[in-house]
């Protein structure tokens, strides 16, 4: 008789090392918790204003520079609250009039709907493509702030970032899932912000954003065009401060030393490049599973529109809620579809801190469970 999914054991060669696959908070480093623990006693609960502190929030702006190539005169802001506070402080500070909007998930989603409701911003202009796809943007005269998502991590498709042809106005993308895994070229970018729990394995509650002179001056503009801005939202507040490598208010420290540890340990072996490597393979085992597969496809139809860091997949005669449930009961972690896109579907992180080797382990459960059950 087939086995009911949460009593399936798997054997012990089934069981990745790590059995965290989430697309966010995710699997953070065991050596980065181990050098938070040897470092507490001089570094947490320590005043975020001395250089204990700064000194971290400096190795995470000058490491990011680093990662990230930046062009000369880009700046690395940073502030509290994650990405759903950057987008409220975008729409005070970085949008003019009125802004484009790609929209092809939830988060995508998320960002236009805050200038629709901001009383101070014209209506966007929103171009939508069907869920699982991206749509593409195009100069707009009337539009001075772009919004693009590198990765969508509600429907884990990927985008590359191209300034559209002939615009004028800043490029603002959302890098949450992306940023650390996933490559670009910071010249085609205005703002390439972003929050640590996704790629870079450390915790949420923070943002940061790698900004270009004209983000800059535009920040500083708006800042003193007399438009109210709340001031933990400002971030003309928050450049300020940044520049001192501080924030406004205080800061979760944990945060901050988990990421500056993931930053170094990427610049150590060879940078974005390296960490974008071990994303790509870990996609290519795991898509390529799943094309072989009799009970699984990638969700997404194009392969070069196909996540590197959070990968969609579809199951069809087998119900995915219930592989999720098995994989939980062996301590493999939120493999679980991203909830409002309503699909019979598996999404795994697949960010640099996640082995190949356990990816590899994954699929073999995955195989496992299905065998014993149907
Ligand atoms: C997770 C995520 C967000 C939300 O980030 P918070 O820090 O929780 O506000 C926004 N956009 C994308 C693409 C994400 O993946």
């Amino acid at each position: 008789m087939p086995a009911d999914p949460p009593t399936i054991r798997l054997p012990p060669g089934l069981v990745p090392a790590d059995g965290r696959f989430g697309s966010g908070p995710s699997k953070i480093r065991d050596e980065a918790v181990g050098r938070l623990a040897d470092a507490a006693h001089g570094y947490l609960g320590t005043s975020h204003r001395r250089d204990g502190v700064r000194s971290v929030v400096r190795r995470v702006r000058q490491g990011l520079a680093e990662l990230f190539v930046l062009p000369d005169g880009y700046e690395v802001l940073l502030g509290n609250g994650g990405t759903s506070a950057f987008w409220d402080a975008a729409a005070f500070g970085l949008i003019e009039h009125r802004s484009q909007h790609l929209s092809f998930g939830e988060f995508s989603a998320r960002f236009a709907g805050i200038t629709r409701d901001a009383p101070f911003l014209e209506d966007p202009e929103v171009i939508e493509s069907p869920l699982g796809t991206h749509p593409a943007a195009h100069a707009n005269p009337e539009v001075d702030a772009y919004a693009l998502t590198h990765n969508e991590t509600s429907t884990g498709v990927m985008m590359d970032l191209v300034r559209p042809d002939g615009a004028a106005g800043l490029v603002l993308v959302d890098a949450t899932s992306a940023a650390g895994g996933l490559r670009f070229d910071p010249r085609a970018v205005d703002v390439y912000y972003f929050a640590p729990q996704k790629a870079f394995g450390s915790e949420g509650g923070l943002w940061l954003a790698a900004c270009s002179p004209a983000a800059v001056e535009r920040i500083e503009r708006l800042a003193a065009s007399g438009r109210w801005q709340p001031a933990s939202l400002s971030l003309a507040v928050a450049l300020e401060n940044s520049r001192l490598d501080q924030t406004l208010n205080t800061p979760a420290l944990t945060t901050l030393f988990l990421l500056a540890d993931t930053v170094e340990w990427m610049l150590e072996h060879g940078g974005l490049e390296w960490a974008a490597t071990r994303c790509d393979a870990s996609a290519e085992l795991l898509y390529g599973w799943a094309e072989a597969s009799t009970f699984a496809t990638p969700f997404v139809a194009k392969p070069a529109e196909r996540s590197h860091v959070t990968a969609t997949i579809d199951f069809e005669g087998v119900d995915a809620a219930a592989v999720a449930t098995a994989l939980r009961a062996n301590g493999i972690l939120d493999t679980e579809p991203y909830r409002k896109l309503g699909r019979n579907q598996l999404r795994v992180g697949l960010f640099p801190a996640v082995e190949l080797d356990d990816v590899a382990v994954l699929t073999r459960a995955i195989d496992y469970i299905v065998d014993a059950w149907t």
